[in-house]
């Protein structure tokens, strides 16, 4: 595990901060995935356990994606603008800056201390204490090590959340980042008890239909550019109103796109909010963050997000130029 400058704080010492407080605000990103709710909630859980007042927030006051709806501890999750109760320790995990912990900002800048655990590259540091390895398949796994410094025994809410995510952001143990230490991570947590068969039901098996008319569309559009190195598709307002979908009916899209044979680099893009989301994914050594990164938005080398704030017409032509460029 490599850990970035920014890292100014062991997990022992994290531990000792969190044993030593008993106010805890832990907080997540914009548009949250399983591995933002599994790190959140695992910690949540290991918190209550150990008799502390924890919260866990949303950063939005949006749905989640109905497969990860199972999760336990989701319904006592709070919007971030509705929390007007004290934070002591602020926690941010899976979130490497301010702007993607949205209307939580707030606490953060009331918290009396604030401490990141993140597996997200970023310039600067967020908090006060910060760990945070880009190495690292999930947040998930981090937040598990320190679950572990915390709890003699560790509940197995706390494994099963933290499994969540790691199957979660690997994709089911395919992507790149699927490493021997995310297997080790996984015997670890499934020796716990948890129901395997289950959580991969929920999270894989579990589409709504308007997710699934979303992605007939998507792959209806898909664009193949760049040699056939690259593939992008879109969806717009309109299929959303039409379909019933809502935001995060979309999050799957951008796999069905990446499952194209021969191409190195997906984009899925999708109106919101009167901008355009986009998603990007590599499936070789492609550094596709510096595109996200030059958006104003971020991520890791193989899965990264951004916004534009342009018509999709635009925007698909501006990525289109972006993701040439970089395979060219
Ligand atoms: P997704 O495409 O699934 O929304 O995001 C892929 C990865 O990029 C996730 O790790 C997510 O946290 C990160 N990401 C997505 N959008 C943004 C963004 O606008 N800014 C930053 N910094 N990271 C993002
Ligand atoms: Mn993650």
């Amino acid at each position: 595990m490599t850990t970035t400058p920014q890292t100014n704080a062991s997990f022992a010492d994290m531990a000792e901060l969190m044993r030593t407080h008993d106010n805890f605000v832990i907080c997540g990103h914009v548009s949250p995935d399983g591995d933002c709710l599994g790190s959140q909630l695992a910690l949540y859980h290991a918190l209550k356990a150990l008799g502390k007042q924890a919260n866990c927030v949303l950063v939005r006051d949006e749905p989640v994606e109905d497969s990860l709806s199972f999760m336990p501890g989701l319904e006592e999750m709070v919007p971030a603008a509705q929390y007007d109760g004290f934070c002591d320790v602020f926690i941010g995990v899976d979130v490497p800056t301010r702007e993607r912990v949205g209307a939580a900002v707030e606490i953060l800048d009331r918290a009396q201390t604030s401490i990141t655990i993140d597996h997200h590259a970023a310039d600067q540091r967020m908090c006060d204490l910060a760990y945070v390895d880009p190495d690292s398949a999930s947040a998930s796994m981090l937040i598990w090590e320190i679950v572990k410094l915390l709890c003699d025994k560790p509940p197995i809410e706390s494994a099963f959340c933290a499994y969540v995510g790691l199957v979660t952001d690997t994709g089911g143990f395919r992507h790149q980042n699927s490493d021997a230490k995310a297997f080790e991570a996984a015997s670890e947590l499934v020796s716990y008890g948890i129901d395997l068969a289950h959580i991969s039901t929920k999270v894989f098996d579990s589409r709504s239909l308007a997710s699934l008319k979303l992605e007939a569309l998507t792959i209806d559009r898909i664009e193949v550019f760049a040699d056939g190195l690259a593939a992008i598709s879109w969806v717009k307002q309109g299929d959303f109103d039409r379909l019933g979908a809502i935001k995060a009916d979309a999050e799957p899209l951008i796999d069905a796109v990446r499952s194209l044979s021969g191409i190195r680099v997906a984009c899925m893009l999708r109106e919101q909010d009167g901008k355009v989301r986009g998603s990007l994914r590599s499936k070789d050594q492609t550094d596709i963050s510096v595109i996200a990164r030059s958006f104003g938005g971020g991520g890791h080398k193989a899965a990264s997000g951004f916004t534009l704030d342009m018509p999709l017409e635009k925007a698909i032509e501006t990525v289109r130029a972006q993701i040439e460029e970089l395979l060219g």
